[in-house]
């Protein structure tokens, strides 16, 4: 569907809906009546202690986490921390605010007690008191915990939509749990009012994200059709029992693969002639128009008026945080809310047009939206608006006084309170946020004709402009560095690209590349793909000692004049290099997984870092080492500070990183001024030979850099003893780096320095305010991912007593999802290890480990043809029975029961580079970086996929000597520094002392 990320302002532009004089005088109306009413419980709650204020945080982390916490202690310290980092000074003067502000008999007894300071009570006190008013706060937007007592409580109402709400399914077993709820739901519907017609009789809402354990675009032809029975037996049980069936609108991502599944079931003809099934439209997305013209298309085809309800959209933050973090071209959503109000208006008259194919449901709180719905809408028949349960009862009241024959269905979620903390967060947000219409409607000061504008007007003052605070993903860095362009493959054209560019694939032929010449006398090797061992990748020709030679002798000469260059023309390289390869980002992509086994996923987002190294140090020798430094000291003195190249570098890279690491190294050291001399991984020359390439065509002499793969037994002796030698950069097993160490520590000459990066034993520890099916998604990433060939991929998972057997089942039922085979099919998670030897040392050590009495648990091995290791899960009793580090995709789980007990013995293990904490407790996240002594620390995610300059990545002891990639101090390792003092006087005089103005003031 076209518009995905279309441009902002163009498309509204384009855009435009009838205005009737009217609609102002409504919506103040029912601003005005509404605000006379005594708002609820919530919105009152809400409005006294704002989301912007740290008390409005609290209430929301409390919401979040404490009904999951199992055990009273980790509750009593979570409520500690997150009253102790809140300011409680003026409850004394808001709780009475409150009290006068609701009538609830429970809020007047609360603010008693609370009167004092909450961290005066006692912890059991505090905890019993907090619980109630989490249950109730989440009462307020759930219905009930079953769906009996939810159809009790909805009696009040005439029509109701009921959604049996969860988290989206990580299992196979949780997903088959909801789509029993979902059943059930419906049995116990049909009992309802059973003579009135399907407009007037419960429905059901369902998430598609339930209702499989791998909805994503990834899995898409394996979703369709596991999906699409299901939610058929679903559509049809409403059918036979009169009830309707929405499906809800989730992230935008997903949109595709939810309207192919719902055409399928569309098309079942049983429905035809059907008015009950119906769609979620999301206005803040580009696409609804779109959307809306496609379900008219399926109506028709199908011989049903499907039910279309039009909503602004639920996961606003989540679509702007996905573009910018994967530097997409653009956002799905709009940037301001002006604007999802002006397409949900113009959305809403495309619907009231088509009335004969669709039956419109307006789901909004906003008093504007719907006084301009009802006035665009010549009748208000065959139609509906619909609330949340929770929100805009009283406002709905307002509205049906004063449009007696508009009809309101409430969307009532159901289900146990700790199972809805997503939904509750998410309604929480929803009111407490500032640009919310509910949020301002129950704030007084926010005058009344802030809230009935119309928002084109609005809009078409600013010229549609997008809002300056969301900068597209590409400026997301500033004017001075530009953000990798990204590709999104739930984008069917930009994946199609790619497919186009594996099938065109094109053999590589590499050679050593020394002055600019291509060498071909040494042995020639042949590089096959990981995954299809038969196919040819390309081939390589091994450097011979004496090209080594050549190579050095040629970067030596050549460093001196290239390190005088001015600093722009060494950083104008590095920038047109990344800019080349965003150009061929296709062929990048192919290379990269044809050669290392890549995912597409991981591909692209290598070849994203290779360029964001290129522009990042371009910027940062650019803005902070291109001039010399005149420092302070006495009269009579110029001081100047200037840093220089060190000669020749020696940079050696991994094959896990092939194109990235390899290109971060080299790039770092030529725009500090050195030479360099660039040995790739044995496994993977292909990707350097062309990176190297590129960097010659965007200028960098064929002298300054030369490109020599070679046998790792050759290089030592050559290499580390050459007396041009500047420094070493080395990325790879610690024991090497150690290797690495004596060598040069043998040399004769200058002392050079070693950047090392080397591996870890990475760990992830979960306490129990975890909120464990994130924590399940982030352990799968961190360990299996790029099948654990990530220096930073996680080794070792810890999790409490209580938590051990409740999350060890659910991962391994994660596992059990993970798809492991051929890397070019998008739904692959799990590629190939790198060779066949990676291959047998993992699969000796799962069977070492199994012959010990470990508990293992593997996933079956792949039928095809390659170096396949299955992603494996060993529960270890103690560290120490950790081995060395397991370069792939193998994860140990140790059960604790002491906190800091755990984090000291990782401490112990020696390494240092990547650790996660899963934790609710804001003590536990501030002193982290004390506690563990590791160079990346993760909170409350997966610990890969550092970005750079933002994540600068690295470790310390074991792993590494730092400084950091991608960070603030990497540059300077690559040069050496410089102080010329001059003494001014001896030229005459210092001329600027004495010509300073005896008029000068402080
Ligand atoms: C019956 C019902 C069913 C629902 N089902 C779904 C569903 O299936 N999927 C789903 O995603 N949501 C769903 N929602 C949630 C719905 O998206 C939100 O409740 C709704 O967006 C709030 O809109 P409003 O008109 O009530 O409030 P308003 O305050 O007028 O609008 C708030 C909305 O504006 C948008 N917005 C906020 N800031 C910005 C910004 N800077 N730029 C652009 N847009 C912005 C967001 O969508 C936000 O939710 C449903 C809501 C109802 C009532």
């Amino acid at each position: 569907m076209k518009n995905y990320r279309a441009d902002e302002t163009r498309y509204l532009e384009g855009l435009t809906y009838h205005k009737n004089q009217k609609v102002e005088a409504d919506a103040r109306h029912i601003i005005e009546n509404t605000r006379k009413k005594t708002p609820s419980f919530v919105s009152s709650l809400l409005h006294t202690f704002p989301l912007s204020t740290q008390q409005g945080k609290a209430l929301m982390y409390l919401s979040e986490a404490l009904l999951r916490i199992p055990d009273n202690e980790t509750a009593n310290l979570f409520l500690k921390d997150t009253f102790q980092a809140t300011d409680w000074e003026d409850l004394k003067h808001k709780l009475p605010d409150l009290k006068r502000k609701t009538s609830l008999f429970a809020v007047k007894t609360f603010s008693q007690v609370l009167q004092r300071s909450p961290l005066s009570l006692t912890d059991t006190a505090l905890q019993k008191i907090v619980k109630i008013g989490t249950k109730f706060v989440a009462r307020n937007f759930i219905l009930g915990e079953t769906i009996d007592k939810a159809i009790q409580r909805s009696s009040r109402w005439k029509n109701t939509s009921y959604d049996m709400l969860g988290e989206a399914a990580l299992t196979e077993g949780e997903a088959e749990a909801y789509f029993q709820r979902y059943k059930q739901a419906i049995f116990a519907l049909e009992k309802t009012q059973s003579s009135l017609n399907l407009q007037e009789r419960p429905g059901i809402s369902v998430k598609l994200s339930a209702l499989h354990p791998r909805y994503t675009y990834l899995h898409r032809d394996r979703v369709v059709q596991e999906l699409t029975p299901r939610l058929d037996e679903l559509v049809s049980l409403c059918h036979q029992k009169g009830l309707s069936l929405t499906v809800d609108a989730e992230e935008a991502d997903t949109l595709d693969l939810s309207l192919e599944i719902i055409e399928k079931v569309a098309r079942n003809p049983a429905f035809k002639g059907w008015d009950g099934l119906g769609l979620a439209v999301q206005a803040y997305q580009k696409r609804a128009q779109g959307l809306i013209d496609w379900a008219h298309n399926m109506a028709l085809v199908t011989h049903q008026r499907l039910q279309i309800r039009l909503v602004k959209g639920a996961y606003w933050d989540t679509e702007i945080k996905r573009a910018q973090e994967l530097g997409l071209d653009g956002y799905p959503v709009f940037t301001r809310k002006m604007h999802t109000d002006m397409n949900y208006l113009a959305c809403a008259e495309k619907l009231l047009g088509l009335r004969t194919t669709l039956y419109p449901m307006f789901a909004t709180h906003n008093a504007h939206s719907i006084a301009a719905i009802v006035h665009m809408a010549d009748d208000l028949k065959d139609l509906e608006f619909q609330r949340l349960h929770g929100m805009g009862e009283l406002l709905y009241e307002v509205v049906k006084e004063k449009y007696p024959t508009l009809s309101c269905r409430v969307y009532a979620p159901v289900g146990p309170h700790k199972e809805l903390l997503p939904y509750l967060v998410r309604r929480i947000l929803e009111n407490g946020a500032n640009s919310s219409f509910m949020n301002k409607i129950v704030d007084d000061n926010t005058p009344v004709e802030d809230l009935i504008k119309d928002p084109q007007s609005r809009a078409r003052k600013l010229n549609y402009r997008p809002h300056p605070k969301i900068p597209l993903p590409k400026d997301l860095y500033g004017s001075g560095r530009k953000n990798a362009y990204g590709l999104d493959l739930s984008d069917d054209s930009q994946r199609l690209r790619l497919e186009k560019a594996l099938k065109n694939f094109h053999p590589v032929e590499a050679f050593p590349i020394v002055q600019g010449k291509r060498l071909s006398d040494g042995e020639k090797i042949t590089i096959r793909s990981p995954f299809q061992p038969m196919s040819r990748v390309g081939t390589c020709f091994w450097a011979q000692k004496e090209h080594i030679h050549a190579a050095f002798e040629s970067a030596t000469s050549a460093q001196t004049a290239w390190a005088k260059d001015p600093m722009h023309v060494r950083a104008a390289c590095l920038q047109k290099a990344a800019d080349d390869i965003e150009e061929k980002y296709d062929e990048w992509v192919a290379l990269c997984m044809k050669e290392a086994g890549k995912t597409m996923g991981d591909a692209i987002a290598e070849i994203r870092e290779a360029i964001d190294f290129c522009r990042y140090y371009a910027h940062e020798a650019l803005s902070k080492f291109s001039d010399p430094r005149r420092l302070p000291g006495p009269a009579g003195e110029d001081n100047i500070y200037t840093l220089h190249g060190r000669g020749v570098f020696v940079c050696i890279s991994p094959w896990n990183f092939p194109m990235a690491i390899f290109m971060g190294q080299v790039v770092a050291a030529l725009v500090a001024g050195n030479a360099v001399l660039a040995k790739p991984a044995g496994p993977t020359p292909l990707i350097a030979y062309r990176v190297v390439e590129t960097l010659h065509q965007a200028g960098v002499p064929q002298d300054v850099l030369h490109f020599i793969p070679c046998q790792p037994q050759d290089i030592g002796p050559l290499l580390f003893h050459h007396p041009s030698l500047g420094g070493v950069a080395f990325t790879g097993s610690t024991s090497t780096a150690k290797e690495v160490t004596r060598q040069l520590a043998e040399r004769e000459g200058a002392i050079v320095p070693l950047i090392a990066e080397t591996g870890g034993q990475n760990a992830m520890v979960l306490d129990t305010s975890a909120h464990i099916e994130l924590a399940v998604k982030d352990v799968l990433a961190s360990a299996f991912q790029s099948a654990g060939q990530r220096c930073s991929a996680l080794r070792l998972v810890c999790v409490p007593d209580s938590l051990y057997e409740v999350f060890t089942e659910r991962l391994r039922g994660a596992m059990d999802q993970l798809q492991v085979g051929d890397p070019c099919q998008i739904s692959t998670d799990v590629g190939p290890v790198i060779h066949a030897a990676a291959k047998a040392g993992l699969s000796a050590y799962v069977e070492k480990m199994k012959n010990k009495g470990l508990a293992v648990y593997t996933l079956p091995a792949p039928s095809e043809e390659g170096t396949f290791v299955p992603p494996t899960l060993i529960e270890i009793d103690h560290m120490k029975q950790l081995e060395g580090e397991m370069f792939g995709p193998i994860l140990h789980v140790l059960r604790y029961s002491n906190y800091q007990d755990v984090l000291d013995q990782i401490n112990g293990l020696g390494f240092g580079l990547t650790f996660g904490l899963q934790s609710r407790i804001q003590k536990r996240m501030n002193s982290l970086s004390n506690d563990i002594h590791v160079g990346n620390i993760y909170v409350n995610r997966n610990i890969v996929g550092a970005v750079v300059g933002v994540q600068p990545f690295g470790g310390q002891g074991l792993s590494g000597t730092g400084p950091k990639a991608g960070g603030p101090y990497y540059l300077t390792r690559f040069m050496t520094e410089r102080v010329t003092s001059i003494n001014i006087l001896a030229q005459g005089g210092d001329v600027a002392l004495l010509s300073i103005n005896d008029e000068d003031r402080d």
